[in-house]
């Protein structure tokens, strides 16, 4: 087990533009379960709450990305467990949930990030068993991992859902997906209210970035490009501006904070 001392700020050296940023300690001694986190955003924010001194649990569908993404974070001294969740199957999400409590005996920080884009037809021509699976993983799955999360977490614990900035305008081709993410803005305001005062609930908006998930949106450059001139900062987002701000939302920094959701998009339009 890595435990540092508090006052410890570590280099965190952002992959994406190699820039060194300084960063502090606040999860020292805390829970973090992320959801769908071997790549990608989810992988991002384990990475910057371990680093942060956080217990981090990740977990995703396969063994082999659970096993490869424990092995990365575990080289950068980050104290790691993984577990095998794919967020739509019951068993597998108490599993989480009971690996966490046995190996950490607590809960302070839950990030349900997990979504799935299974079509990008209109909303009026999209099948019942594709508008089922939308509902089951943007959403539902949300809500479930919450149920079982909800009797271990701390007094001062946090859960973070990561929407998009879809959900302000769902559009095509990602209009019955944004729809989820719309409605996620809505659990957000919901639970902040049934789960306080102990437990502060909030939302990171995130806008483009260039993962795996969003490919099909970026696979040629003009489609990159008029994505990158849809924003007032001119570029992507990266996992590190995404994990900053989910970071931030969890933190004691955000004491104050709940039922907000946090746009980072680059100044994309999302609200007055
Ligand atoms: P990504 O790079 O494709 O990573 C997806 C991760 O989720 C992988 O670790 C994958 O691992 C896991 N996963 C997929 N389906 C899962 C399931 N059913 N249960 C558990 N784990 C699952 O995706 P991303 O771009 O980081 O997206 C993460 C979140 O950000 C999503 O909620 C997405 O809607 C949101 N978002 C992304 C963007 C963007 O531009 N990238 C913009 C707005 C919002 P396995 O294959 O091993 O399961």
């Amino acid at each position: 087990m890595v435990l540092t001392s508090p006052e410890r700020a570590i280099d965190f050296c952002c992959a994406a533009n190699m820039e060194k940023t300084k960063i502090g300690r606040r999860f020292e001694g805390k829970v973090a379960i992320v959801t769908a986190s071997t790549q990608g955003i989810g992988f991002g924010i384990a990475e910057r709450l371990g680093l942060e001194g956080a217990f981090v649990v990740i977990s995703s569908r396969k063994q082999k990305n659970v096993d490869v993404a424990v092995e990365k974070l575990k080289a950068k001294g980050i104290e790691v467990l993984g577990v095998v969740c794919h967020v739509s199957n019951a068993q597998q999400r108490k599993t989480l949930i009971s690996k966490t409590i046995e190996k950490y005996g607590k809960i302070d920080v839950v990030v349900s990030n997990a979504a799935v884009n299974p079509s990008v037809v209109a909303i009026l021509q999209t099948q019942e068993s594709v508008l089922d699976k939308l509902w089951e993983i943007n959403v539902k799955a949300a809500i479930l991992i919450l149920q079982d999360a909800a009797p271990h977490l701390q007094k001062g614990s946090s859960v973070i859902f990561i929407s998009s900035i879809a959900g302000y305008q769902p559009r095509s081709p990602l209009v019955m997906y944004g729809v989820t993410k719309t409605a996620l803005l809505g659990l957000t305001k919901a639970l902040a209210s049934e789960m306080a005062p102990h437990t502060r609930v909030n939302c990171v908006a995130p806008g483009y970035v260039p993962t795996y998930f969003a490919e099909l949106l970026m696979k040629d450059g003009d489609a990159r490009k008029a994505i990158e001139e849809k924003t007032l900062l001119n570029k992507l987002g990266t996992t590190e501006d995404m994990a900053a701000a989910t970071a931030f939302l969890a933190s004691d920094d955000a004491s104050y904070i709940t039922g907000e959701t946090i746009v980072v998009a680059g100044g994309i339009p999302s609200r007055l």
